[in-house]
């Protein structure tokens, strides 16, 4: 099993501007590749088809570093990991193609858009330093790596408004054995609410983001209005920039709590999976971002509940939202529809809670065979 692990970075002034070279020198790469993998694109025709491998662009990144001192007096692996993020973004790219969606074509990486340092491999982490051939910057452990750490599968440095962070990636030992089902909880994304679970409750990120998005749009419009080039642009960019990561931040802080919170009280969990609905189809952007936002929210969950030994499964949301929870049968809604009203047993509901419960019973059914006389225990619980 994988998981992340992120520390902030204490370089020193030396080792900030060490880190801006690597990062300005894998962007030049990183569009170098780009560019040669465009040119052979257009390049080719039906007979002579040219394609540039991730293998051919390494070797030429060998050669660059035999004629370009500048680029072999820096260490090679993190110039390695641009080239991987490249073909990682072609791979991506592609893979939608096939499946018939449109994607945007890899972009090339402006300052804005290139803040991170992919090490593959070949460094270490000793004494709360991460060592590199070229560095050895001073990490703040503020918690520990876990027990059950086996070992490093790669680490990504990110630069942000305040500063520099490294996200480790990590392996650990297999998940501990499941435990027995006491509670079990059905979720469901909410249109009103970012989650509705099966007992009825509501939990949404707090006002406090609409507050900050609402200072983000004026600041984004302050910058809008400032002269291209101009010293005060660059400030209110800055400002910009900071805002969006602090959001970001914050949303992502509220996101394991919540996750947290939901795994310590269920041990049976089941949610709507998104993945399989249409969510690149999806015009509307109120929809698509709480999309997102559940899309990460239940990985969290996900994660957390396999470490607790806990049972999490996904399903596809199929009449969910129509079923009538308590006596299946079918009651037709439309998206505006904000209430469940069953003409048939008379239950009353909101409409989230009541996919929910679907949801829910939709799981232990399912899952059932699998979980042995378990799954007839947690049903008690519905
Ligand atoms: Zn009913």
């Amino acid at each position: 099993m994988h998981r992340n692990y992120q520390y902030r970075l204490r370089p020193n002034k030396r080792q900030k501007r060490k880190l801006e070279l690597i990062l300005h020198q894998t962007r030049l790469l990183y569009n170098a590749a780009l560019q040669e993998r465009c040119d052979a694109y257009k390049n080719c025709n039906r007979k002579s088809r040219i394609s540039i491998s991730q293998i051919d662009q390494q070797k030429s990144l060998t050669q660059i570093r035999l004629e370009d001192p500048e680029f072999s007096a820096m260490h090679l692996r993190p110039q390695r990991g641009a080239l991987m993020r490249l073909d990682r973004a072609f791979a991506a790219f592609f893979n939608r193609v096939k499946k018939g969606e449109k994607p945007g074509f890899p972009r090339f990486k402006s300052r804005d858009r290139w803040r991170s340092i992919e090490l593959p491999d070949n460094y270490r982490l000793d004494n709360a330093q991460l060592k590199t051939r070229d560095f050895s910057i001073k990490i703040h452990m503020h918690r520990p790596l876990p027990e059950n750490f086996k070992k490093h599968c790669g680490a990504i440095l990110v630069k942000d408004h305040k500063g520099w962070l490294v996200n480790f990636k990590i392996e650990i030992e297999e998940a501990p054995e499941k435990k027995p089902i006491n509670s079990a909880v059905g979720l469901d994304v909410g249109l009103k609410a970012l989650v509705a679970t099966s007992d009825g409750e509501f939990h949404d990120a707090p006002g406090y983001f609409r507050k900050a998005e609402k200072k983000l749009r004026r600041l984004q419009r302050a910058l809008a209005r400032c002269k291209k080039g101009s010293k005060r642009r660059q400030a209110a960019k800055q400002r910009v920039i900071s805002l969006h990561d602090k959001i970001k931040n914050q949303r992502r802080d509220y996101a394991h709590k919540l996750a947290r919170d939901i795994v310590n009280q269920a041990d049976f969990i089941a949610v709507e999976n998104l993945k399989i609905t249409n969510m690149v189809k999806n015009r509307h952007l109120a929809k698509s971002i709480s999309d997102a936002r559940w899309a990460s929210l239940t990985a969290k969950m996900e994660y957390k509940a396999e470490s607790a030994g806990k049972y999490f499964v996904w399903f596809d949301p199929k009449n969910t939202s129509q079923q009538c929870s308590n006596c299946n049968k079918l009651v037709p809604k439309t998206l505006s529809d904000r209430i469940h009203l069953c003409d048939q047993c008379g239950l009353k509901l909101g409409r989230d809670v009541n996919a929910a419960k679907n949801i829910l019973a939709l799981g232990l059914k399912t899952h059932r065979d699998a979980l042995g006389t378990q799954g007839a225990v947690a049903e008690c619980f519905t």
